[in-house]
């Protein structure tokens, strides 16, 4: 059985398409066989040059478009351009395009320049091709910290007023979920970590297990398991994701596991 679950065409004919890729971690090991062939399918490529990088591999033979850290919104116009123009595109973006990616992007563009009666080549398809986010990523590596309700919160606040993200923070705390912390330096920023910290304190016992987790699965990772009392005293990055644990979250030799509940109904001793 096999079903098509691409979102219907933006208008009534579709000349061109534009793939939303995620890309996974890094390793293209974690780049799904989907998304392999959403690029392959492509004859151009969009994306910020870091993760163009990542798929150089499959870009024989295509247009490629790359642009710095700043360029998303431009990006995201350009490859709505060329799907209009009627060609295939896949913008690329790390980790999942859905979660903090390129695909709410263009969506939003998209809303803001497409006339509803729009017909012919302003017409294309879109798909969103799900990847393996940073935090999938990240709880594998860490062992499992996700396995009860877990909040993410990205810590940037470029596009989000700072009061909102501690708000967050605050409630996710308060209400013992786990915790994903994205973005949680950009460059030497580091105040908004300390800050998150010191929220999480409020709720939370310094034993609390944390994890960091940096350039998952790519050249350079580093895993580290401490606790909420010292998750100061490790190095964060652009590439670091954090898991921080909620009131049963336990270590284990390397690991950082939250217990679903099973030990409350069974005798998992044997
Ligand atoms: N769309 C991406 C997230 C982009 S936001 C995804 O779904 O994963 C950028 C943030 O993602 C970084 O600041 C970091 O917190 C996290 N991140 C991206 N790649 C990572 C990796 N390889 N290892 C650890 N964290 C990563």
């Amino acid at each position: 059985m096999s079903e098509q679950h691409s979102q219907p065409p933006v208008g009534p004919s579709p000349a061109g398409k534009l793939y939303l890729v995620g890309l996974g971690p890094g390793d293209p090991r974690h780049l799904t066989p989907a998304a392999r062939q959403a690029i392959e399918a492509s004859d151009v490529v969009v994306g910020y040059k870091t993760y163009i990088v990542l798929v150089r591999g499959l870009l024989v033979g295509k247009q490629v478009v790359a642009t710095g850290m700043r360029g998303e919104v431009e990006r995201a116009r350009e490859a709505i351009a060329l799907a209009q123009g009627g060609h295939t595109v896949a913008v690329v973006c790390s980790g999942d395009a859905g979660i903090y990616g390129m695909a709410g992007l263009v969506y939003e563009v998209l809303r803001e320049t497409q006339r509803p009666e729009a017909e012919g080549p302003e017409v294309f398809a879109i798909e969103v091709v799900p990847g393996i986010s940073a935090l999938g990523a990240a709880a594998s590596l860490l062992g499992a910290p996700l396995m009860h309700d877990f909040a993410v919160v990205s810590l940037s606040d470029l596009l989000t007023p700072w009061e909102d993200i501690a708000c967050r923070l605050d409630a996710a705390a308060r209400t013992d979920f786990v915790l994903v912390l994205y973005n949680p330096s950009s460059g030497r920023r580091t105040e908004p970590l300390v800050e998150a910290r010191r929220i999480l304190l409020r709720h939370r016992a310094p034993s609390t297990p944390a994890g960091i987790v940096t350039a998952a699965y790519r050249p350079g990772q580093q895993v580290i398991v401490t606790d909420l009392e010292h998750l100061l005293d490790y190095e964060v990055g652009m590439l670091t994701t954090l898991v921080v644990g909620n009131s049963a979250t336990f270590r284990f030799g390397d690991a950082m596991v939250t217990p679903r509940g099973y030990g409350r109904k069974y005798n998992l001793g044997g």
